[in-house]
């Protein structure tokens, strides 16, 4: 006979082998939960989850409304705030752009509004007839990583040494093209300087030499290209001389020999940028000035990158004290525009311009430029309906290398007594684009055949372009005929 298995046994007091207790509580608890869904393959742990999270599940559904109801008010949440807590310490929230009470500061450092022999009068050297413009004249600021621009790395290491000795002489409408065409300027420049003569000097002449910068990168594409600076070494006891050059600063004796004379001036510009835009959108009033100056500082004051940055600065340079929004506003204090024409990048053509300056907060020229750079990122600003591109034109005097004027508003020519270059002088090629364009813009119909008919630069285009295309593909007939003619 076969015995019936014990585990289909009916009756569980029959004679089957009995589990350990542990195992036993967990069969008999999971045949409680899953014998009657049949879920057999629940372990164990799982099915003791679930059965902790029915228990706690509150009662989800509300009690029965019975009889009247309360009136209940239901009191609103407080508004969340929309901006993270960090920006909450912006300038832009604390102050307001368009403010202008007691701004712009530091006016008066500005080193592009000052004019020359301030201070002290020197000894005067002993001058047996007057050959330059003895008179005051507009002061230039030139700082020295502009007066070194594209000079040999080498050369300036070895002037660096000389210390106080070295002096820089400007060449008035200078360049890299012009010091190669007129290499014999140099020799120039140099008897001037001895021809100043001096109480110490006993009849002699004074110690000194001048010598021409090597380029870094040696081109005259450009007319006005660096390096336009000369380079004065002063001999050891020439006090007298460095003393009144400096005070001096302008010598112009005639068009193509007029230079100035410079220390060395480390430091960073005031100009930081060129606005400009279509017609109208640079109006010289305060009005309009002040629009676009607010405009700069809502868009620094709500960056909060800048305001660090900034801060930072200010704090360092300027040993200013305070929070985050005020040490970033104070580095937009100085902030100032001027009015002036600027030329258009790629040419010469002037237009209206906005000129921002700006004490700037840093002496290091990296520092500088990533500082200014936030300025001049968002490219553009705008002025009431006006968009104002940023630098799409240039600021930068091409006789006296200050960069707050063009040429052409230079204040030197204008000076009573100049006998140096005027920017009709150094500017042959705008005077030849400005008398086509007045012959050009005279007659209407010969307007009209620019626009439409002698100018139709699509087809002359189209054929230029199919030009190449014949050597390269060499399938199309039209291309064949003429060949064969
Ligand atoms: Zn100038």
């Amino acid at each position: 006979m076969a015995s019936i298995p014990p585990t289909s046994a009916p009756n569980p007091d029959a004679t089957a082998t009995p589990l350990p207790i542990g195992i036993a509580d967990a069969h008999r608890a999971k045949k409680a939960r899953t014998g009657a869904t049949g879920e057999e393959h629940a372990t164990p742990d799982k099915a003791n989850e679930l059965e902790r999270t029915q228990r706690k599940e509150p009662n989800r559904r509300p009690p029965p409304l019975i009889g009247p109801q309360p009136i209940r008010y239901i009191a609103p949440l407080p508004a969340r705030t929309s901006r993270p807590q960090n920006e909450m310490a912006l300038p832009i929230h604390l102050y307001k752009p368009d403010d202008f009470n007691g701004l712009p500061t530091a006016v008066d450092e500005n080193p592009h509004i000052g004019s020359t022999r301030q201070g002290e009068k020197p000894e005067l050297p002993k001058l047996t007839y007057t050959c330059f413009a003895d008179v005051e004249f507009h002061a230039t600021h030139i700082p020295d990583f502009k007066m070194r621009g594209n000079v040999n790395e080498e050369q300036l290491a070895s002037l660096d040494a000389l210390g106080t000795r070295l002096l820089y002489v400007v060449l008035h409408g200078g360049g890299q093209r012009f010091l190669k065409r007129a290499p014999e300027k140099v020799k120039e420049v140099k008897d001037f300087l001895q021809s100043l003569s001096f109480e110490c000097h006993e009849g002699a002449k004074p110690e000194l030499d001048v010598i021409a910068p090597i380029a870094k990168n040696p081109s005259d594409r450009k007319r006005f290209g660096q390096p336009w600076t000369l380079f004065l070494v002063l001999g050891e006891e020439e006090h007298a001389l460095r003393k009144y050059l400096l005070w001096q600063q302008v010598f112009s004796v005639h068009p193509t020999l007029s230079f100035s004379i410079f220390e060395s001036a480390p430091g960073q510009p005031w100009p930081i940028m060129v606005l400009t835009g279509a017609e109208g959108a640079v109006v010289d009033s305060p009005e309009a000035k002040k629009q676009v100056l607010a405009a700069i500082k809502k868009k620094l004051w709500s960056n909060l990158d800048y305001c660090i940055y900034a801060a930072g600065l200010v704090a360092a340079y300027w040993g200013a004290a305070g929070n985050m929004a005020t040490l970033a506003r104070m580095s937009t204090d100085s902030l100032d525009i001027k009015c002036v024409r600027a030329e258009l990048s790629g040419s010469e053509k002037l237009v209206p311009a906005y000129l921002v300056v700006a004490k700037p907060p840093t002496t290091d020229r990296g520092e500088y430029q990533r500082w200014s750079n936030f300025f001049t990122a968002p490219g553009e600003y705008w002025r009431e309906l006006y968009q104002l591109k940023v630098n799409a034109a240039t600021v930068d005097c091409k006789l006296c290398k200050d960069a707050s004027h063009c040429a052409c508003d230079c204040p030197l020519p204008t000076t009573l007594g100049w006998q140096g270059p005027t920017a009709t002088d150094i500017y042959q090629k705008e005077q030849e684009d400005l008398a086509h364009a007045a012959t050009s813009t005279t007659a209407p119909t010969q307007q009209a055949a620019e626009l439409w008919r002698t100018n139709p630069k699509k087809g002359e285009r189209g054929r230029k372009a199919a030009s190449p295309k014949k050597k390269g593909s060499q399938s199309g007939r039209k291309d064949s005929r003429p060949i064969r003619r």
